[in-house]
């Protein structure tokens, strides 16, 4: 069944109005009146829902059963230096379906971006945001910060391991990572030109572990999404039983 986000306000009334866009969204895959969606709020609640009414110009649904999921107990916090051009968008949509739960875009020193914080570039990583989580099935809607400032992003870090991608680091990752499960990790990267030095020192002030990742220079939108999968295999979802295993009745190997 397909599914869509929608507002938590929405999603509180039996009776659900479509925007404009959601419309959009369901016409070009040739959904009509009488099919069910699934509408998630971006929290966890979902319902499965009937179209009642499908026009071009007007939409509603009636919820029929409604439940909540969960997901991943880790929380991955990602602090990631704009890039150039396009590129934040290729780490904002695989970030999200690796699992990100927050992105802060930051500006520092090296960063080239001069419109991070525009609107409108805000409202397209939005949307990038919400259909990669749209497309890798998740119930919780990431969390995705105006971009800010290197201290003003470290000030609004609170996770309990914070990571500082820097190739010059002394420690490898395997040495920084804890033994058990930490609540949250965060993971700072540079832009294409790195941080400065005393952007790095603000870092460890902050509390950020300086690790490398290896003698080779990985590209600014590698590195991310390369510590995400290490932090999901160690702690994360992929080092879960799945849910359908876990019921007994899993995909024989
Ligand atoms: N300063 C470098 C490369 C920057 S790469 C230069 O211009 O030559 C962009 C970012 O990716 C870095 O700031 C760092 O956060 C991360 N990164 C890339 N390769 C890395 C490595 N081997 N170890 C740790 N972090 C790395």
């Amino acid at each position: 069944m397909r599914r869509f986000f929608v507002s938590p306000e929405q999603l509180r009334d039996e009776s659900v109005e479509l925007d404009a866009d959601l419309l959009r969204h369901l016409s070009v895959l040739r959904l009509r009146e009488g099919d069910e969606i699934l509408l998630f709020d971006g929290t966890g609640r979902a319902a499965r829902c009937r179209i009642e009414l499908l026009t071009r110009r007007q939409g509603r649904v009636r919820c029929l059963e409604r439940w909540c999921e969960e997901e991943s107990a880790l929380s991955v916090h990602l602090l990631q230096g704009t890039p150039k051009g396009d590129k934040m968008d290729v780490v904002l949509q695989k970030g999200v379906e690796l699992g990100l739960s927050r992105i802060t875009p930051v500006t520092s020193a090296r960063s080239v971006t001069r419109n991070a914080g525009s609107a409108r570039r805000q409202e397209r990583w939005r949307r990038i945001v919400n259909e990669a989580a749209r497309q890798s099935r998740r119930p919780i809607l990431p969390r995705l910060d105006a971009a800010v400032p290197l201290p003003e992003a470290l000030n609004g870090c609170d996770a309990e391991v914070r990571l500082l991608l820097w190739e010059e680091g002394a420690r490898p990752l395997h040495d920084v990572l804890p033994q058990g499960r930490p609540a949250s990790v965060a993971i700072l990267v540079g832009p294409e030109g790195g941080l400065s030095a005393e952007e790095a020192k603000l870092a460890r002030l902050e509390g950020f572990a300086p690790v490398h990742l290896g003698p080779r220079i990985l590209r600014t939108e590698t590195a991310a999404l390369a510590v995400t999968s290490v932090l999901q295999y160690l702690y994360g979802d992929w080092a879960q039983r799945s849910p359908a295993e876990a019921g007994g009745g899993g995909i024989p190997t």
